[in-house]
């Protein structure tokens, strides 16, 4: 990662802050029900959203505040993400809360339908997002004057040099946010973790109030195509899926066009319309059909051939943040090294 930094995955960058976080949270501070005597006690994670999701949030701003990532790419992996949640249906039956009952092995292989059964990397990255909710409201709040740093203080920073570990509940979570500012943060969290239906919403409010709106382009910059480097790969956000560099299918998303058409995980595309299949040229093919052209794919699993049309026309789509005029740059605010 070190000797050739420039194209290292885009996750290795953030990998070290992430860790070095969990030093505070996860090793020094930990939820009371992981913090178990011996091995012979069953561990629960009801807190992961604290343990993983908040060091998530903490690993993605220290790369941008330590300046191992720049602030053009730490706000492009923030797009993904939000876009990622936005566009994921797995809200409308299971709640937050409950992903991080998921096991391991669910969570790091791929699973089909992952956007409808939801896994265990949502109490890592929309964890993320509520986490981002939280500091741009106690900012919004206190006029910039406290943040999620406050929080952090007062709850990592505690009894300095003990080795011991530090349980926590719920309950001083809260306590603590409550230190940075007072607010009903017990239903502030609840709503975000248990909220489960059609209207429930993934957890953007930290966007906007941190100065942006999540946009689309045809186009991405370079700070987007250097932390997506599949982007090419990638038509999540137009088609619903990705093409492995195989031209297969992986990860449908689900109520995507690619859904409404029968396409499923480990279908290989073999055409697009009828020449030799390429991710370049089924991006052409989706550029086209804005006026009225074809995607016309004929696809493969085993020996069985299908010939799909699918009716889509809106382009290629890779997520962004736009600055909202007018407003103050938070995300910004956020991702500044900190002077003392
Ligand atoms: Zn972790």
């Amino acid at each position: 990662m070190f000797s050739d930094w420039d194209s290292a995955p885009y996750g290795d960058l953030e990998l070290l802050p992430h860790e070095y976080a969990h030093s505070w949270n996860g090793k020094f501070r930990r939820p009371a029900d992981q913090a178990t005597p011996n091995l012979n006690v069953p561990v629960q994670n009801s807190l992961l959203w604290v343990y993983e999701g908040q060091t998530q949030y903490w690993g993605a701003v220290l790369a941008a505040r330590s300046e191992l990532v720049t602030r053009e790419m730490a706000l492009a992996n923030l797009a993904w993400t939000a876009a990622f949640y936005d566009a994921q249906r797995g809200r409308e039956w299971r709640a937050l809360q409950d992903t991080v009952n998921q096991n391991l092995l669910g969570y790091r292989s791929s699973t089909p339908w992952s956007t409808w059964s939801r896994t265990g990397g949502d109490y890592y990255r929309e964890a993320l997002l509520m986490w981002l909710d939280a500091d741009t409201l106690i900012r919004e709040a206190t006029r910039d004057r406290r943040s999620l740093d406050d929080f952090a203080r007062a709850f990592f920073g505690i009894e300095d040099g003990v080795w011991e570990p530090r349980p926590y509940t719920f309950d001083d979570v809260v306590a603590a946010l409550n230190v940075a500012h007072e607010h009903d943060w017990a239903g502030f969290l609840r709503t975000r973790l248990d909220a489960v239906g059609p209207e429930a919403e993934a957890p953007l409010d930290g966007i906007e109030r941190g100065g942006y709106r999540l946009a689309f382009v045809e186009t991405p910059d370079a700070a987007y195509k250097r932390v997506r480097a599949d982007w090419g790969r990638d038509f999540l956000f137009s088609l619903g899926f990705s093409l492995s560099s195989s031209n297969s299918i992986t990860n449908v998303l689900w109520d995507s066009p690619a859904f409404e058409a029968g396409l499923t995980q480990g279908w290989e595309i073999v055409a697009v319309n009828d020449t030799a299949a390429s991710a370049e040229r089924l991006r052409a093919a989706v550029t086209a059909a804005r006026d009225g052209g074809p995607i016309r794919l004929i696809v493969k699993n085993g020996d069985r051939f299908r010939t799909v049309e699918i009716g889509y026309t809106g382009g290629l789509r890779y997520p962004t943040l736009q600055r909202i005029e007018g407003t103050r740059d938070r995300l910004g605010d956020i991702l500044t090294p900190r002077r003392r």
